[in-house]
């Protein structure tokens, strides 16, 4: 049982559809899904803008590994070729964060296992991520470091404010709520 933060991308092809098959694929567990955002390529390789979202999502019968793998086959489904690290692609499906849902409350995952990094170990450096986080969980915080949570102001504050800047929302609709 787990809720979790998604980060979604795409800057080949037809990148609004591509952001919407993920809405339209997780539309029962969605709880909230952001503005679309226009975004400068990050990680340095020279490729068309992005297109980004988060989607915040929950599912009694998901464990995080569960939702990595439903994100794959979403990427797959959008025919994504891996080529080049941080390289331009049809989508992009990162877990950005996911906590166990218990009774008493949530408990924040953390892995340091390269096949699910959790907290998402490069979220804390991306405005593309942390923007529209902030939009649909204005009170959400991050781990960067096990033990002290950071409100997602804050992790902006400490980006260079020209990236922050460059993280424009659109007038996209990703037909989400309905
Ligand atoms: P980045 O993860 O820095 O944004 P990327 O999204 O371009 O880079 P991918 O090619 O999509 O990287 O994924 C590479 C591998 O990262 C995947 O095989 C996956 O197992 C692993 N991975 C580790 N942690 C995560 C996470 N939190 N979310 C998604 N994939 C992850
Ligand atoms: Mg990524
Ligand atoms: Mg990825």
């Amino acid at each position: 049982m787990s809720r979790v933060v998604l980060s979604i991308g795409s800057n080949l092809g037809d990148r609004l559809a591509h952001l919407r098959s993920v809405i339209e694929a997780l539309r029962p567990r969605l709880l909230a899904v952001s503005s679309v955002y226009s975004t400068p390529p990050w990680g340095g390789v020279p490729q068309q803008d992005y297109l980004n979202a988060v989607l915040i999502a929950d599912d009694p019968n998901l464990e995080p590994s569960d939702w990595l793998r439903v994100g794959q086959e979403l990427e797959q489904a959008a025919e994504r070729v891996r080529e080049v690290r941080w390289g331009a692609r049809t989508l992009d499906v990162d877990i950005v964060w996911a906590a166990q849902r218990r009774r008493d409350g949530e408990v924040p995952c953390r892995s340091a296992d390269p096949t699910l990094t959790l907290p998402h170990p490069q979220a804390q450096h991306r405005a593309f991520v942390l923007v529209p986080w902030l939009e649909v969980e204005p009170e959400a915080a991050l781990e960067v470091t096990a033990g002290i949570p950071q409100l997602l102001p804050e992790l902006l504050a400490a980006l260079d404010a020209a990236e922050v800047d460059g993280v424009r929302r659109t007038e996209h609709m990703l037909g989400w709520p309905a």
